[in-house]
């Protein structure tokens, strides 16, 4: 019967390097285990061999219980050391073995989000704080604040989301411009305002319900048409990293006076016209102009002392004109590949 324990020493070793702690419990120590069963013939041991056989059997399931406990106590440490991929599309990060190509699934920023930070990073060099927009706003914020009071019919240029509680999802960026009025102010506020953006409406190659948008304002004593001209071609020769011309055209905003359409040259052909821009060798851009009283007035300043101009503009579409996407919707249908190519 010794013999017998040692031939079961030999395996059981083999099986130690070989086996998890669950399947060597299962093995030796469960109801049928090869261990349990030798407890059990103990009592057919001729008697004066019966004591040393049962130390030795004693000391194997005692060296086999702590062999366990350490399998699976390296176990739990190595589950708490994995690192963890947040940005993983599903769930590879559940078990190693479920990675089938571990390079391709590497996480990495979203083309907007890196887009974003090139120009938020150009705007702090220029001096501007940034405070970040909200998803969810009130009538006040949206409109009131901007000089759209109730039943002004500029109301209905925005195709808004509302909630059963009266909230609005922001179809623009200016509803941030009164916090960041309050919260910048006396002036000199240079604030960049960049969020997320929902709109009501039929989308297309250009025309997404939901966008990112970075407003910008810039509040000072004698600020001019000339400064907001200025401050916005250097941020956007600095961004598409070329020279531009630009033209303003007339538009409408209620929250600006005077409004106007910013154009620039097409950075792609020299005016010459293609695909970019319509063969017109222009782009309109951007919404912009100097804000309007009633909005400083709202903003807890003297409009007869301060002036200062907003701008705000679709970044989904700035990427696009940038890295030549032709529909922006590219940008948000979660192709993997698409992004990747980019
Ligand atoms: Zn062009």
């Amino acid at each position: 019967m010794i013999t017998t324990l040692d031939n079961i020493k030999n395996t059981l070793i083999e099986d130690i390097n070989q086996l998890t702690g669950g399947q060597l419990k299962q093995k030796y120590l469960s109801k049928d285990g090869v261990l349990t069963k030798l407890f059990k013939d103990i009592k057919d041991i001729e008697a004066s061999q019966r004591k040393e056989y049962g130390e030795q059997l004693n000391g194997l399931k005692k060296d086999l219980e702590e062999t366990i406990l350490q399998k699976e106590s390296n176990i739990n440490n190595e589950k708490s050391t994995v690192s963890i991929d947040p940005s993983a599309p599903f769930d590879v990060n559940s078990s190693k073995d479920k990675r089938p190509h571990i390079i391709d699934l590497k996480g990495s920023s979203h083309p907007l989000m890196e887009e974003l930070e090139i120009i938020l990073d150009i705007f702090q060099r220029m001096g501007f704080d940034i405070l970040e927009s909200r998803q969810l706003d009130d009538d006040f914020h949206m409109f009131e604040s901007l000089n759209f009071p109730k039943g002004h019919p500029a109301r209905d240029m925005y195709d808004t989301f509302w909630t059963d509680e009266n909230f609005v999802l922001p179809a623009h960026t200016s509803t941030m411009q009164n916090r960041a009025l309050r919260r910048f102010g006396p002036p000199p506020i240079r604030v960049i305002l960049p969020g997320r953006c929902f709109r009501n409406e039929a989308t297309d190659a250009s025309h997404e319900h939901t966008f990112y948008q970075i407003e910008g304002i810039y509040v000072d004593e004698a600020i001019s048409m000339g400064n907001m001209q200025a401050t916005i071609k250097e941020y956007l020769e600095q961004y598409l990293e070329t020279d531009l011309e630009i033209k303003m055209q007339p538009a409408y905003f209620p929250f600006t006076e005077p409004d106007v359409e910013f154009v620039i040259s097409c950075p792609f052909c020299n005016k010459k016209g293609c695909s970019t821009c319509a063969n017109s060798g222009w782009i309109e851009l951007m919404g912009c102009g100097m804000i309007h009283p009633n909005v400083l007035l709202a903003g807890g300043l003297d409009p007869q002392k301060y002036s200062g101009f907003a701008w705000g503009v679709g970044l989904d579409r700035l990427v696009a004109i940038k890295r030549g996407i032709n529909d922006i919707r590219k940008l948000r249908d979660g192709d993997i590949n698409f992004l990747r190519a980019l």
